[in-house]
């Protein structure tokens, strides 16, 4: 297992006052960078940043950032939701690390997709049946991955077909953290 002990420590940032969101920090005991082109090989979504020597990525519209000695977590709804998603990312390490002989590390720096260049692929008829007011705010939340492709019921009709095709491209859906073989 790769990481073994950390200090795990929940908090309200600063600099939201009265925002109710948390964010969670593991401070780890060994130095994780090795796993991270593995990580970016695996986790989708995820944009490594070498120089840094960093990763991050969004989950349901967590920010989450691993570095060598440290994981992070924030903009989570709830203390113990920020607390269990950092130990399902601690999980997600270790298990990513087991499985490195069978993965191809990936060096490579993802971009994220703009939400005009999602935006253009959208219906663009804020016809509101998603919920949001506009389908930029759609985009938006898309980039985000707080909304997903699905949830915006006239693309998948047939005249959008072309469009969906190109959405699913460039946008990779996170799926959800904490089970084995989910990455
Ligand atoms: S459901 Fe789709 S088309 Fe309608 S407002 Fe939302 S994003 Fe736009």
């Amino acid at each position: 297992m790769l990481i073994e002990d950390y200090d795990l420590e929940v908090f309200t940032p600063p600099c939201e006052p009265g925002a109710e969101r948390y964010a969670a920090r593991a401070r780890l005991m060994v130095d994780i960078s090795e796993a991270l082109p593995y990580l970016n090989a695996t986790l989708r979504g995820a944009v490594y940043l070498p120089e840094a020597n960093a990763l991050t990525w969004k989950k349901g519209g967590h920010n989450i950032a691993f570095h060598a000695y440290e994981i992070a977590t924030s903009n989570v709804e709830d203390r113990e939701g920020a607390e269990k998603e950092l130990k399902g990312l601690i999980d997600l390490v270790n298990r990513t690390w087991e499985r490195r002989a069978e993965i191809t590390p990936n060096y490579e720096t993802r971009q994220r997709p703009t939400p005009m260049a999602v935006y253009r692929l959208l219906p663009q008829t804020n016809c509101k049946m998603c919920g949001e007011p506009t389908c930029y705010t759609f985009a938006i939340k898309l980039v985000a991955s707080q909304r997903k492709i699905s949830e915006c019921p006239p693309l998948l009709e047939a005249q959008y077909a072309t469009q969906l095709s190109a959405l699913q491209a460039l946008l990779i859906e996170a799926p959800a953290i904490g089970k084995a073989g989910e990455t």
